[in-house]
């Protein structure tokens, strides 16, 4: 009986790894691209603005489509060429001059090996959801840890912060120093949970996705936050908040560290603007 069942996992295992090794295939055959240095750059940059673009082009038409207002969390506020190009600019040097040497550093120290075999769906699903789970809990801190220590804000958060309303490009606006830091959370759990390089790939479109959908300041009937059940994950409705208040919404997707320490807040909360006033003078 025993061997009857472990026969039986091994097969949904196989069957489950079947899934994916076509895609996995397809994926080596580029494999000396995707295993050279450049490769994880220009796939961050890539995915990155590939993901703002449609964002983008809604600001762009929102003063002529009147619905998509409906859907703004700030309805008046619509980026400038201004606050764009910065943003981009940024997100471009930053990528060049500083993540391609560390990543070139990492491939020196440890060449990616691509396995021939795709790794099991299921474990693929539990691994990118554990690394989210990993990546939300050590930003929570790292975020709570920037707003306390006032130094540290003004050093290395405050970059963030000079668009009081976000918006998709917004997202990587930021220091050096935090850039780095979500670079390296980013690594770090991939590596502790020893996850396959189609994990890995999964996991960053997922990361990246997220943190964009974060600072769209687009409130939609599919955002992630709505589809989420008993209000687990926070998104872009939170991370707006976080924006304009200061004071919550620390972690950047999933609402239960807030809970824990009592700094989390919903746009209904009867606090708010009271508060929002006297934080910003605080802040800045
Ligand atoms: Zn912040
Ligand atoms: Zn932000």
């Amino acid at each position: 009986m025993g061997y009857h069942n472990r026969s039986e996992l091994q097969d949904l295992g196989c069957s489950s790894q079947l899934l994916l090794q076509p895609l996995w295939d397809t994926l080596r055959t580029g494999e000396a691209f995707a295993r050279s240095p450049f490769f994880p750059v220009i796939f961050s940059i890539i995915t990155y603005v590939g993901f703002c673009l449609p964002f983008v082009v809604l600001d762009v038409l929102c003063p002529w489509v009147p619905m998509l207002r409906r859907y703004k969390i700030h309805p008046d506020f619509s980026p400038s060429a201004k606050q764009l190009l910065p943003c981009l600019g940024q997100t471009l040097y930053q990528h060049l001059v500083f993540v391609f040497p560390v990543t070139l550093l990492h491939w020196a120290r440890s060449p990616a090996l691509l396995p021939p075999e795709a790794p099991e769906f299921l474990q693929l699903l539990s691994h990118v959801l554990i690394c989210l789970l990993l990546f939300d809990t050590e930003i929570f801190a790292w975020h709570l840890l920037h707003h306390k220590v006032p130094w540290l804000y003004r050093a290395f958060h405050k970059v963030h912060h000079q668009n009081a309303s976000s918006f998709a490009l917004a997202t990587q606006y930021m220091s050096v120093w935090e850039l780095l830091s979500l670079t390296f959370f980013d690594v770090l759990n991939v590596a502790l949970l020893q996850c396959h390089p189609l994990t890995i790939l999964t996991f960053h479109v997922v990361n990246i996705w997220l943190s964009v959908e974060d600072h769209s300041g687009y409130d939609f009937p599919w955002s992630t936050h709505r589809l989420v059940p008993f209000g687990w994950y926070g998104g872009v409705a939170h991370h707006d908040l976080h924006h304009s208040q200061f004071n919550c919404n620390f972690a950047p997707y999933f609402t239960h560290w807030d809970k824990m320490l009592g700094t989390l807040r919903s746009s209904g909360s009867p606090e708010l603007c009271t508060l929002h006033l006297t934080q910003e003078k605080k802040q800045t």
